[in-house]
């Protein structure tokens, strides 16, 4: 403060604030050119009042990106003396745009006339570079709202498809509708397992008819492939060019590779296209496709089991015994039927000894053939006793309700005589003798569906590490699992 004066005349604080406020001031003359900036305009756009003398701010700020609407709307407030507020992109000497707040006030004389216009601008650009991101992120979040409910209404159309016919279609309207800035093809293994053919196709279908499995990536490997992202990287051989990033998802129904989907983004070329870019929308892309890969198994599956004689789909194909989804389904069943004491459960778990030595010495189609003829031993055996299933490669299962756990191993060691006596030869040569290790077990209180079964594997294992060719009980085996226990509990 200068010193000895009384009183700070009111000029030094308006140039306090000329040189050191942080908004930005323009004064222009009644025709809207520039007369005075102060400091903070200087520091804020990089232009001396020696730049901008003479001259209109907007045509010395305003540059290819600033709004044009904001521009018109500035123009309309000092042609017509008007106030206005707004916020528009200007640009600073060096090029660099920044965004600024700007209230702009009419000055008039004390004879009303117009005088000057008066700007007053804030940067914002921290701000409005933070509001883009947010819209950024929100509409994101929206566009993933929108695949979620899209995903979720495509399930419900693929789950309620009676016939493949019908899901073909919903697949073809669901992929387009889903993805419209790619082309695709779901390709189906034919009965011969030899071509996949296209059972549908969206978009402007560029992709071949018929594939061979060894042309395509993702069915050599067992996984999906994606193209277009890496540096080292091979297109697919029935994708005929390599200028679109591509995705092959395996198709799995019950374990089974039987389809490929095949998604091009023809939208895209791989030349034009910033990697950084390309990067963040096949990542997006990418999960959204296996969503509907999966989505598209798990349907076909369905619709192949709805289609499935009722028979088949509870029927192992080799042996004709119940299959494993029966056996687990019945024997739920059956364990409730035990809960409630109406009957007694018991389950007999098989498995053929040394049976890799079929395949390895005679073929798999002896191997075939003796699974067959044991499957027979066992149906003949069990008849009325209980119902054979096939567990799986060489294991079997009889769920013989109404059994006691004594009859159930009688059951078993009949099964084991039965093989003992039986004579095999396929296409002239005889086989050696077949034999099984056994695991009986049966309900008791508490016993759920998977417990009755894992008791039943446990002695069968116990069976197989006594020497093969018996039948343990899983009583036993749980009575010597106590005694083991007894010493160590009463110490
Ligand atoms: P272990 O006495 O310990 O049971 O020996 P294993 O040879 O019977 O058992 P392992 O589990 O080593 O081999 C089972 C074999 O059964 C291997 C698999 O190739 C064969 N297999 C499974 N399913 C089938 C089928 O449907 N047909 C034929 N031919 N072989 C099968
Ligand atoms: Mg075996
Ligand atoms: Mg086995």
């Amino acid at each position: 403060m200068p010193k000895g004066q009384e009183k700070t005349p009111s000029g030094f604080y308006e140039s306090l604030i000329a040189r050191h406020g942080t908004d930005s001031v323009i004064v222009t003359d009644g025709a809207g050119k520039t007369v005075w900036v102060n400091g903070a305009f200087s520091r804020m756009s990089g232009f001396s009042i020696e730049d901008m003398r003479g001259r209109r701010p907007g045509e010395i700020l305003q540059g290819p990106d600033t709004d044009p609407a904001a521009i018109a709307a500035l123009s309309e407030a000092l042609k017509r003396r008007q106030s206005l507020s707004t916020e528009i992109l200007n640009y600073t000497k060096h090029g660099e745009p920044y965004w600024i707040e700007m209230h702009i006030t009419p000055i008039f004389d004390e004879a009303g006339q117009h005088t000057h216009f008066l700007a007053i601008e804030r940067d914002v650009t921290e701000r409005r570079a933070l509001e883009t991101k947010n819209s950024e992120v929100m509409e994101l979040e929206r566009q993933r709202e929108r695949e979620r409910s899209l995903l979720s209404q495509i399930n419900e159309w693929l789950y309620s498809a009676k016939s493949m016919d019908e899901l073909l279609k919903v697949a073809r309207k669901a992929m387009a509708t889903l993805l419209p800035e790619a082309e695709g093809s779901l390709y189906i293994y034919t009965d011969d397992r030899d071509t996949l053919e296209v059972a549908s196709a969206w978009g402007d279908r560029r992709s071949i008819d018929a594939i061979q499995p060894d042309e395509c990536w993702a069915l050599r490997r067992g996984r999906a492939y994606s193209f277009g992202t890496r540096a080292i990287e091979f297109a697919c051989a029935h994708v005929e060019d390599e200028k679109h990033p591509f995705f092959c998802l395996p198709i799995v129904a019950d374990g089974e590779t039987i389809g490929m989907l095949h998604v091009r983004f023809t939208a895209f070329h791989l030349s034009g296209l910033n990697r950084m870019k390309l990067e963040t929308f096949i990542q997006k892309r990418w999960l959204l496709c296996l969503l509907c890969a999966e989505q598209m198994s798990l349907a076909i599956a369905n619709v192949r089991l709805r289609q499935m004689p009722l028979d088949q789909s509870v029927r192992d194909p080799l042996t004709k015994v119940w299959n494993r989804r029966w056996l687990v389904e019945t024997t739920g069943r059956m364990i409730a039927q035990a809960r409630s004491g109406e009957m007694e459960l018991a389950i007999v778990a098989c498995d053929i000894d040394e049976f890799k030595q079929f395949n390895d010495r005679f073929g798999y189609d002896a191997g075939d053939f003796v699974l067959r003829e044991i499957a027979e031993v066992l149906t003949d055996v069990a008849r009325d006793r209980g119902a054979v299933c096939r567990a799986g490669g060489e294991e079997f299962v009889i769920l013989a309700p109404g059994l006691a756990h004594d009859e159930a191993m009688g059951l078993a060691e009949d099964i084991r005589a039965a093989l003992g006596v039986l004579k095999l030869s396929y296409e002239g040569e005889s086989l050696p003798p077949v034999t099984i290790s056994a695991g009986v077990a049966s309900y008791a209180v508490g016993a759920s569906a998977q417990s009755i079964l894992r008791a039943a594997d446990a002695a069968l294992y116990e069976a197989k590490n006594g020497g093969r060719d018996r039948v343990i009980s899983a009583q036993a085996v749980a009575s010597e699992a106590t005694k083991r226990k007894a010493p160590a509990a009463a110490s």
